[in-house]
C-alpha cells in the first residue's frame, strides 16, 4: 500500500538531502527555495521534488567537467527519478527507464570511445517482462542500442515498470579474445 499521507518538506529533507547534497544542494537554500517556489502553485511536495531533479538534469550540463562526468551524474539523477516514481508514486516510469538506459548506451560510448576495441550492445530481462522476452541475449547494435523502439517499454507489462537494461558487450573473437578495431 502507498502512504497517501500530506508529504511536507521535512519529509523530502529527510529522505533527499544525501542524494541533493551529493550535487551541491544544502538543507538551507532546498527549504529557501522551496518558499518561492510555493507562492505560485500549490503546494504539493512531490512536484517541488520533481521539479528539483529536473533542475538538476539541466545544471547538470554546466557542472559536469567532462562527459564522461556529465553521463554518470545523468546515471544518478535517473535512477533516483525512477525510484520516486516507482516506490513513492506508484507509477511504472517507462519513460524515464528509457532515458536512464539511452543515457547508460552514451556513456559506454564515450568511455570506450579511445579504447579500439569492437562492441555491441546486449539486453538483459527480468523473467517477468513478456514483452521483452524476445531480447534475451540477444546482441544489437549501437544504432539499435540508442534508438527508442529497440525496447518495447510502453508494452511492458511488469505492474512495477521495465526493469529491461542494456549493456555494453566487447566483440570477441571464437578464442575468446577481444577484437580490436
Ligand atoms: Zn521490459
Amino acid at each position: 500500500m502507498l502512504n497517501k499521507k500530506k508529504k511536507t518538506i521535512d519529509w523530502l529533507i529527510q529522505n533527499y538531502l544525501s542524494f541533493f547534497e551529493k550535487f551541491g544542494m544544502n538543507e538551507g537554500n532546498i527549504i529557501r527555495h522551496h518558499k518561492s517556489w510555493k507562492e505560485n502553485r500549490p503546494d504539493i511536495i512531490e512536484d517541488y521534488l520533481w521539479y528539483i531533479f529536473n533542475r538538476l538534469l539541466i545544471e547538470n550540463k554546466h557542472q559536469s567537467r567532462d562527459l564522461i562526468e556529465f553521463y554518470e551524474r545523468n546515471r544518478l539523477i535517473y535512477s533516483e527519478m525512477i525510484s520516486f516514481r516507482r516506490k513513492i508514486e506508484g507509477k511504472k516510469a517507462n519513460e524515464i527507464q528509457n532515458m536512464y538506459n539511452r543515457n547508460i548506451v552514451e556513456l559506454e560510448l564515450e568511455k570506450n570511445s579511445e579504447n579500439g576495441i569492437a562492441y555491441d550492445f546486449t539486453v538483459i530481462t527480468p523473467q517477468d517482462c513478456k514483452a521483452c522476452q524476445h531480447l534475451t541475449d540477444k546482441v544489437i547494435s549501437k544504432r539499435e542500442a540508442l534508438e527508442n523502439n529497440t525496447i518495447p517499454y510502453e508494452n511492458c507489462t511488469r505492474t512495477q515498470g521495465c526493469v529491461c537494461l542494456i549493456s555494453i558487450m566487447p566483440r570477441r573473437d571464437e578464442n575468446g579474445r577481444l577484437i580490436f578495431i
